[in-house]
């Protein structure tokens, strides 16, 4: 989870896509710049940039984060409303190409180029409105990847950055195989969301290998994909890749920002946490690629520091 991303999402005006608000008031600030991004879409400048970035071979996977899908709330960093949650699931089933993580994988061992405009969805954290989330993606026909800390599951465990929120309860292990059942696929996040940045040898061992045994058990599936807590590039070692490859993952997950490339295998891969998004224009401009190629431009053009 990241703290860091705390922002209120006002609906911005985005033509027949617009969405409900999750706050009442939309700036001036953001209604310029979803005119901005619209206007991008529709002058096709955005098409004319994707067949570019296609042409020079930087097709990427966007593998985005959710935590929390509900209206119990108010949206934050961590937080979508469920109305957010079905225009998102709209918008990937009209102009994205969502892919399953093992899909994913296959592409990224085999060295081929990913379809344009990829998409892996993935959860962390086992909120337990992740199931009715679960549900709403199997009615869009969208696959998803649920990251577990399985120490509390079936618990009314709060996590610290929670005190204070109307109570959220967690996951049981019958909501979990309810997942599974639905066609998406878990993952560990370790047994009990440990910065693996501050623990050594044996406890990193054990967060990496008792979640992944305790969810072979629960699930009787094999589990390949582990996500490690917190975001930063402090909460993980280099040497924890290399443990985790020997004790039978084979991905494993940050939530630094960042699209996966296609040589991206055996590195540990980034995700884009949901939702620092003002509008559903801004998203598809995101996961699209197109608003890191237009940051990229203005940094080699000077206009904005490196
Ligand atoms: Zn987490």
């Amino acid at each position: 989870m990241s703290r860091g991303l705390v922002e209120s999402l006002p609906a911005a005006d985005y033509g027949e896509e617009s969405i409900v608000a999750a706050t009442p008031c939309l700036g001036f600030s953001d209604f310029a710049r979803s005119v901005a991004y619209g206007a991008y879409r529709r002058s096709g400048l955005m098409a004319a940039q994707e067949c570019v970035a296609c042409w020079r071979g930087r097709e990427a996977v966007a593998v985005v984060l959710f935590h929390r899908v509900t209206d119990e709330i108010a949206p934050d960093g961590l937080t979508v409303s469920t109305a957010w949650f079905r225009g998102f699931c709209d918008l990937m089933r009209r102009r994205f190409h969502v892919i399953p993580m093992a899909e994913m994988q296959r592409v990224l061992a085999s060295g081929q180029r990913p379809t344009a405009r990829s998409v892996v969805i993935t959860f962390d954290d086992c909120y337990r409105d992740n199931l009715p989330a679960a549900r709403v993606l199997a009615d869009y026909d969208l696959s998803a990847t649920f990251f577990i800390p399985t120490q509390y599951v079936g618990t009314d465990h709060a996590f610290d950055w929670d005190v204070g929120l109307k109570r959220m309860p967690n996951l049981t292990w019958d909501d979990v195989r309810a997942i599974a059942q639905l066609g998406h696929s878990i993952g560990s996040h370790s047994v009990s969301h440990a910065d693996m940045g501050l623990i050594h040898g044996d406890e990193a061992r054990y967060e990496l290998l008792e979640s992944k045994r305790v969810l072979e058990d629960r699930l009787a599936m094999p589990i390949r994909w582990f996500a490690y807590p917190f975001s930063g590039a402090a909460n993980f070692r280099p040497v924890h890749w290399p443990l985790a490859q020997e004790l039978g993952y084979d991905l494993c997950f940050s939530a630094m920002r960042g699209f996966v490339q296609p040589n991206a295998q055996g590195n540990i891969l980034p995700r884009l946490a949901m939702p620092p998004f003002r509008s559903l224009a801004h998203l598809e401009l995101n996961l699209s690629g197109s608003l890191d190629w237009f940051y990229g431009l203005k940094r080699r053009l000077s206009l904005i520091p490196a």
